[in-house]
């Protein structure tokens, strides 16, 4: 069956000017098709644009370049009206439910919000029993509706900012670091609820995280961001049954496995320094600063974005047959 892209985004770029003709390229132009119905994780360190990618994606900030396309149309380009009418159909969740809910409204308050701007359920009756309805979905329930933000734990705060995003029966979330400020016990427990919430609404969703772990539990592909450029993109068994980028292959290679005899075997790869300053990226392949196999090459030319296997993206030159040397060879032995 034909896949129907509700989200086309094509080479987006988000640079800010941050004066003394400095350009802070955070996102640096990135292109993917998000699928009806599926979970697209989106995963990178801190710092490597992948919120400010999922911001630009809803229009929170304007677009330095590139396209944005939801069901046909270019967010960026939108009507007031048009716009108006996709922040029902797009909602975002963040990532922290302290700052994001409102502390002096009471929760019936926050989660009733956009539904009177967007003007659903006039009927006060009936808006206060789509409330109700809204905190079953999310695992709470009706007594919950009169109370403040602070009087709840962080996992339920993270539940009402997800019923807020709910009231406009949206089909598209960008979930942003939704876990990343609960405790571990409760981040499997919103992964559980969102997923269950797909299930029944037929969501879709963007997942953005820095934890691959995490996103791997929820994500149908994953996309693998590095200093404001996608690195490496695939099915999320793929990803983990074979990384082809080295930082991917860094990444997996912090999360612990289970099983002791596999763990005490298997070797890590330390990723050496810090992220740099995408005010001042590396030349050629912004990861070469940081990469155990870097060549000559990567810091001549910037790697080309190529399908390797079906569906499995990947831009590093070790996979360019266009661009050899016997060094790779060596490489490309070990590491595939
Ligand atoms: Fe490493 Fe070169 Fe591949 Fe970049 S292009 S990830 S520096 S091998």
């Amino acid at each position: 069956m034909e896949k129907e892209v509700l989200l086309r985004v094509k080479d987006l770029k988000k640079h800010f000017n941050m004066g003394k003709k400095e350009i802070l390229k955070a996102v640096d132009g990135i292109s993917l098709d998000i699928y009806k119905g599926e979970t697209f994780g989106l995963v990178g360190e801190s710092g490597c644009g992948k919120s400010t990618a999922g911001r630009t994606m809803i229009g929170l900030y304007d677009r330095t370049d590139g396209e944005v396309i939801f069901n046909g149309k270019d967010v960026h380009t939108m009507s007031e009206k048009e716009r108006f009418q996709f922040h029902k159909q797009m909602q975002m969740i963040f990532q922290d439910p302290y700052a994001s809910l409102n502390p002096r409204s009471t929760v019936k308050e926050i989660i009733s919000e956009p539904m009177e701007v967007h003007g659903l359920y006039p009927d006060r009756k009936e808006r206060l029993e789509r409330i109700y309805q809204l905190l079953e979905d999310v695992g709470l329930n009706r007594d919950h509706a009169n109370r403040y933000p602070h009087e709840f734990s962080g996992g339920q705060r993270q539940r009402i900012g997800i019923a807020r995003a709910l009231a406009l029966d949206p089909d598209f979330i960008i979930a942003d670091e939704p876990i990343s400020a609960l405790d571990v016990s409760v981040q499997a427990q919103v992964v559980n609820l969102l997923k269950r919430l797909q299930k029944e609404k037929g969501l879709t969703y963007l997942f953005i995280a820095h934890d691959l772990s995490m996103v791997k539990q929820i994500s149908n592909r994953i996309g693998v961001m590095y200093l404001g450029h996608i690195v490496e993109l695939t099915a999320s068994n793929q990803l983990y049954k074979k990384p082809l980028h080295p930082y991917t292959q860094a990444l997996l290679s912090a999360i612990p496995i289970p099983d002791p005899d596999i763990e005490d075997k298997r070797e890590r790869i330390i990723l050496e320094g810090e992220l740099p300053s995408p005010l001042d990226p590396p030349s050629g392949c912004v990861f070469r600063t940081r990469c155990q196999h870097a060549m000559e090459v990567c810091a001549k030319e910037k790697p080309v974005w190529q399908e390797i296997d079906t569906d499995h993206f990947v831009a590093c030159h070790l996979y360019n047959d266009q661009v050899g040397n016997n060094e790779k060879k060596d490489i490309l032995v070990n590491i595939r």
